[in-house]
């Protein structure tokens, strides 16, 4: 009777976990104390940037991709797709997918606990009546919100993914735009070429996730920008080599004969 199994089964199918470093899922977590579930957006650039919206339940992570981004005004309504569950693993995925589906860079946007309001703490009942009241506490989401589904024919066993998010008018809902002016992850405080920067950024030298566009040139300036940092971090290795100790003056000391060896580079990781 239940809408969805809540089942990583389609997530895996979409995978090839010998090619994205993303989590396969195969060990279930144990859930947070004080009996809250936590919840996480994920800031992903891939064919188009999103922003996926992930809430903890039954051992999985019910998932809507967003594509404009949460808002705080309450009169904004954001579609929001559903997408496959994906593993509790993944909340903490923020790395760069090389290939397949999803490809592109994932950032941790957001993160946090949530509960379902009163009256939807059946959280499968809502999901299936297509309207789910929650609050959130994250850093940058907090206060009531609802997701609620759009245009789908109600209480049938066909579930329809097209959804809306909007924010409840509360002390936590305001007039900033959050995604512009908090667009850092919450983990590590990267942007997307930090991110990239810390792999291979010749990852897409032949099959970029997204080519010509707003995408496509978002992804070129990322891909620029991280191959600069890459630089600049190899350049500032070369000139303070590891241990952080000054260059030895030229000058030999009497009686060394240390014979020259090819200076060797430190891969700091
Ligand atoms: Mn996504």
């Amino acid at each position: 009777m239940a809408l969805r199994s809540h089942s990583l089964a389609e997530y895996r199918k979409k995978r090839d976990f010998d090619r994205t470093p993303e989590p396969a899922g195969s060990a279930r977590r144990r859930r947070g104390g004080g009996g809250k579930s936590r919840f996480c957006v994920q800031k992903h650039l891939a064919s188009h940037l999103h922003y996926d919206f992930r809430l903890e339940h039954r051992g999985v992570l019910l998932s809507w991709a967003v594509p404009k981004g949460p808002s705080l005004r309450t009169r904004d309504k954001r579609l929001a797709m559903m997408t496959e569950d994906h593993p509790l693993d993944y909340i903490d995925f923020e790395g760069v997918i090389p290939e397949g589906y999803g490809a592109g860079i994932v950032m941790v946007w957001d993160e946090g606990t949530w509960q379902p309001e009163d009256g939807f703490e059946d959280v499968d009942a809502a999901l299936k009546g297509g309207e789910l009241k929650f609050t959130l506490d994250g850093y940058k989401l907090k206060g009531s919100w609802v997701l609620v589904r759009t245009g789908g024919r109600r209480g049938t066993d066909t579930p329809e993914r097209s959804w809306l998010l909007i924010k409840h008018r509360d002390d936590w809902a305001g007039e900033v735009d959050i995604t512009a002016f908090a667009p850092l992850s919450i983990k590590t405080g990267r942007d997307f070429a930090d991110i990239l920067a810390q792999g291979d950024p010749d990852v897409w030298e032949s099959h970029r996730p997204a080519q010509g566009g707003q995408t496509g040139r978002l992804f070129e300036q990322i891909i620029r920008k991280a191959v600069r940092i890459r630089q600049e971090n190899q350049a500032g290795r070369q000139r303070q080599p590891a241990g952080g100790r000054k260059k030895k003056t030229a000058k030999k000391k009497p009686g060394t004969t240390r014979t020259k060896a090819p200076r060797r580079r430190t891969t700091a990781r």
